[in-house]
Parts: structure tokens; C-alpha cells; sequence
């Protein structure tokens, strides 16, 4: 077989947790056809890439990804790939743009352009089969999709705060059904968002059992609104009940301390060990940050989001409902907002206010500070998103940052980066999630790369069905990352969160380079995949 790359005498870290080996990778269309002594004479007319000294791994799977409209908008994809994510999984938390119809696609797209911004206006994501194709041979990553909560939720029943029961439900998990037989690689939802908050766990429960029969996962967002329509409260307790009563794999996002409960992983972990002691199939996923970034209208109750964008608009436009969403604000259980910085500020809205505290915000405008995130919701219609800030308390910062790698060293954590990459003033994670993860975090608190790596590559590819993805060995796809791991390390910080990570030189997707010599080519090689 004729080689097209051989990449030569790299260290190898085959992603499935066995030690560094050093060997030649021979690359023949997209997929690896020879690990180990490549003879001369076989790379005759190959593209030769010198890996001396450098490690060679499976490209880098991100489980937790927001590109859903940045993909569609910017194929190059930089923050991610330029990391070595050749993968990504769009539609977390269930915020996702398909199965939509033309009509309900307009007004989802618009709910959501805090987080996602803005994807193109004329597009048919009425099937995940329509979406995929839309990122197939358009992106420089793969793209896997979960099938998302909200689509599905809002062609069956609208934005409306119902439990989904009787003939909805039943077109509801028609139209589950019909995403996972189109490639939809799990069922995601995030209780903090609308429609998703509205169901109950009867309708979870529902859905679960359709995306079981798949051998699919559910990804959850532990639900902290609406709490009185769930079983045990929401949260976790909730998630275990969903996969106890209906006996499905479940799939935890973003599982880890924070500040106030940094160096507690045992407590933290309580509850899942005891499912997983039930005989539950629970998995977990991480970043490696302190804190989160959402959008502003998560810290409104339900009532707030029915009928949609105009609705809310109005809501918020209209002195004496505004007074009284302010005061209804405290329904939610979430902390203060006052320590959050905001990361994008769209069309309407003065962008230099990008990186500006709540508190400060409102301070210069001589308002509250929920006043404040109204008005600014109101200036860009809703196009607006947010992140905290880190504690001051940089010991507290780097206890949870400690955890983080604690939890990573279970064999049944994986990364997702929930990287948001909107706006002038995003969460580091978008740009560096992966970098800090396999450079300078690994380093710093000593664990194997050959571990980390596995987390980041075999484990993601195993849990999401991803076909012949997350490991190097003959007849996979040769997706690779190239990197330096004594130099490899994250460079965008929440002061400067664009710049891109130092020490991954090459990235191939499908057996193409999209990335090399620390910059992208503009090939656009990834698939829609599983
Ligand atoms: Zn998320």
C-alpha cells in the first residue's frame, strides 16, 4: 500500500494507556496503515513530518463543545484545533440548532446567540441528517452531535412550560428516535435551560428509554431549575433516579469542586460511587478552571423564557414586568451575579464593555446589577453571554485545579471543554481547555501522559460510539496530535483568553494536516461523524 505520510521517529502514546513507545506512523488516505519501523523504501513519495523527539497521540476528543453555530461560521476552527481537539461533540447541555423547523430554527437560533452567537440565517437543520452535512468536509474537526433536549422539546411542544406528556411526548421521542438512527451519538440536556427545565422526570425518563435502546448515553447538566418537578430535588440525585428507573448510561457534565468546596472530591463523589456500587454506568467529565460561563437569562426563572426571545424582549421593555422578574430572580438558586465578566456583547451592545464586572457595570451606570443585565439584554437582543470571575484566592484557585486532576485520574473521567467560543472576551477553556490540561497541569502535579492522554482520546471514543476514533493502531483514522509534552502548555489566561497553546506543532484530521508548524492550513478534512 502506498504511504501518503509517514510521520518519523515520534514517541508514540497510543491513547489506550499503554507506556510511550517510539515508532514511525504510516498514513495512507485518512486512515493509519503501519505503526512501527517504516523502511525507507516504503515512504518513497510520502510527505515525511520529523517527530524526533516529539510525542505522537490520538487527536484529542472533546466531549463538551459550543461550536455548534462557531463551526458553521468559521470552518478553521483555530481555538480547537490549533489545540489538537479533532473531534468535537456539539450540542451539550442539549443547546443545539437541530432537528429544527425553518421557523422554530429562527427563533432557537436567537435564544441562544448568547452562547452560540449567531449561525448563518438560511440553513436546513430541519434533521440531524440536514446538520450533519452541514459540517461534513467543513470544519478542520470532526463533528459528532448529540441529539439535544431543546430542538426536540420545542418542535414538540413550543416554548412553553409544560411537562411533556400523551401525543407530545410521543412525537417528542419519534423525533428522538429518528436523530439517533440519523447518527445522533447520545441524549443531552442541562436543567438550567429552557425549554429543557421545563420537563419533569417522568419525561426524562421517556426520552431515556429511547436513547437506551440505542446503547446511548445521556449527557446531563444537573438540573437547578425548576427543582419542584423533580425527582429528589434535581441534581444529581435526579440524574441517578433517570438511570436507576430505566437502567441507561449516564453521562455527567462539568463534575467537579469549586471554590467553596475545592479539596472535597471524596463528598463530591459520594453519590456516584454509590450508583456505580448499584451496578449504574456512570462516566464524568471535566475542565480545568475554577469557574463556569453560561448567559444572562440563566439566572431568570422559567416564566420568564416562555414564548421566546420577542416574549422576554417585552418582558424586560416593560417597567412594571421587569421590577417583578428582578424580584423573582431569587426563585433560582444560583449565587449572586454580581462577579461575572462579559465575555461577548453583540450587535447593539458597545463592545468594549467585553471584560467589564457586573458589579463595576452597574456601578457606572448607576442601576442594580440585574437592571444592568437587563438593559444589556435588551441593547443586543439577548446576544450577550457571560463567565465568572476566579476567586482572588489563588490558593483556592489552584486546590480545585488540583481536584480536577484527582478526578482525572479515574478511569472514568473524561474532558469536555465546554468551550464557548463567542465573543472578544471568552473563558480561557475555549482556547487553551486541552493544552493546560495534558501540559501544564500534568506536569505540575505529576501524572502520566500516557493516563492523561487515555482520558482524552480512547475513553471519549469508547463512550460516545465513536467508530475507529481515540486510538493510534492500523486501520483507525489517523487523527493525530503532534506535540512537545515537556513544552506543551495553555497560553490563554481570563485577562488574554484568545491566544492559542505552545508546543503542539502538528494536528492531523483524516490523515490531512490542519495544523502545522503551529498554524492552521485551512484544510477543512474533518467529518460528520460516529
Ligand atoms: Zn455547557
Amino acid at each position: 500500500m502506498t504511504l501518503d505520510v509517514v510521520i518519523r521517529g515520534g514517541t508514540v502514546v497510543d491513547g489506550t494507556g499503554s507506556p510511550p513507545v517510539i515508532a514511525d506512523v504510516g498514513i495512507s488516505g485518512d486512515r493509519i496503515t503501519a505503526v512501527g519501523d517504516i523502511p525507507t523504501s516504503a515512504a518513497n513519495s510520502a510527505k515525511i513530518i520529523d517527530a524526533t523527539s516529539l510525542h505522537i497521540s490520538p487527536g484529542f476528543i472533546d466531549v463538551h463543545s459550543h461550536a455548534d453555530a462557531a463551526l458553521l461560521n468559521d470552518g478553521q476552527h483555530a481555538s480547537g484545533i490549533r489545540q489538537g481537539v479533532t473531534t468535537e461533540i456539539i450540542a451539550p447541555d442539549g443547546l443545539t440548532l437541530a432537528p429544527l423547523s425553518t421557523e422554530n430554527y429562527k427563533l432557537y437560533r436567537w435564544y441562544l446567540s448568547g452562547i452560540l452567537g449567531w449561525a448563518p440565517e438560511d440553513l436546513d437543520m430541519s434533521s440531524i441528517e440536514a446538520s450533519r452535512a452541514n459540517y461534513h468536509l467543513k470544519t478542520s474537526c470532526n463533528v459528532a452531535t448529540f441529539a439535544g433536549h431543546g430542538p426536540i422539546r420545542l418542535e414538540a411542544a413550543g416554548m412553553n412550560d409544560i411537562p411533556l406528556t400523551g401525543e407530545k411526548l410521543e412525537s417528542a421521542k419519534n423525533l428522538l428516535r429518528e436523530s439517533l438512527e440519523q447518527g445522533a451519538v447520545g441524549f443531552a440536556t442541562g436543567l438550567s435551560y429552557y425549554p429543557n427545565s421545563w420537563s419533569d422526570t417522568d419525561e426524562l425518563c421517556s426520552l431515556m428509554e429511547v436513547a437506551g435502546a440505542f446503547g446511548r448515553p445521556m449527557s446531563i447538566h444537573l438540573r437547578n431549575h425548576n427543582v419542584d418537578r423533580a425527582f429528589g430535588g434535581g441534581g444529581v440525585t435526579e440524574a441517578i433516579e433517570i438511570s436507576r428507573r430505566t437502567g441507561t448510561k449516564l453521562h455527567f457534565e462539568h463534575y467537579r469542586t469549586f471554590v467553596d468546596s475545592a479539596g472535597e472530591v471524596e463528598k463530591l463523589l459520594e453519590p456516584i460511587e454509590e450508583a456505580k456500587a448499584e451496578g449504574l454506568d456512570i462516566t464524568l467529565e471535566t475542565y480545568p478552571y475554577p469557574v463556569g460561563s453560561s448567559f444572562p437569562q440563566a439566572f431568570f426563572p422559567g416564566y420568564f423564557h416562555e414564548g421566546g426571545p420577542e416574549a422576554m424582549l417585552a418582558v424586560i421593555n416593560d417597567d412594571v414586568k421587569s421590577a417583578e422578574l428582578i424580584e423573582r430572580m431569587s426563585e433560582i438558586s444560583y449565587t449572586n451575579p454580581d462577579d461575572n465578566v462579559w465575555t461577548h456583547i453583540g450587535e447593539g451592545g458597545d463592545k468594549d464593555l467585553e471584560g467589564w464586572l457586573f458589579a463595576d457595570l452597574a456601578k457606572k451606570w448607576g442601576v442594580s446589577v440585574p437592571e444592568m443585565m437587563l438593559r444589556m439584554m435588551s441593547q443586543t437582543s439577548l446576544a450577550c453571554g457571560m463567565r465568572s470571575a476566579p476567586s482572588g484566592n489563588v490558593n483556592l484557585w489552584r486546590q480545585v485545579e488540583k481536584d480536577v486532576m484527582e478526578l482525572m485520574d479515574r478511569p472514568d473521567y473524561m474532558v469536555g471543554s465546554d468551550s464557548i467560543p463567542t465573543g472578544g472576551m471568552p473563558h480561557p477553556r475555549a482556547y487553551g481547555c486541552f493544552a493546560r490540561m495534558v501540559g501544564r497541569l500534568r506536569r505540575r502535579y505529576n501524572y502520566p501522559l500516557e493516563q492523561v492522554v487515555q482520558r482524552m482520546t480512547q475513553n471519549p471514543a469508547d463512550r460516545f460510539g465513536l467508530t475507529d476514533r481515540g486510538v493510534i493502531a492500523q486501520g483507525k483514522f489517523a487523527d493525530l496530535v503532534i506535540f512537545d509534552e515537556s513544552k506543551v502548555i495553555d497560553r490563554s489566561t481570563f485577562e488574554d483568553p484568545t491566544l492559542h497553546p505552545e508546543g503542539i506543532p502538528h494536528v492531523l484530521v483524516n490523515g490531512k494536516l490542519a495544523v502545522e508548524d503551529e498554524d492552521v492550513t485551512g484544510a477543512l478534512q474533518g467529518y460528520a461523524i460516529p
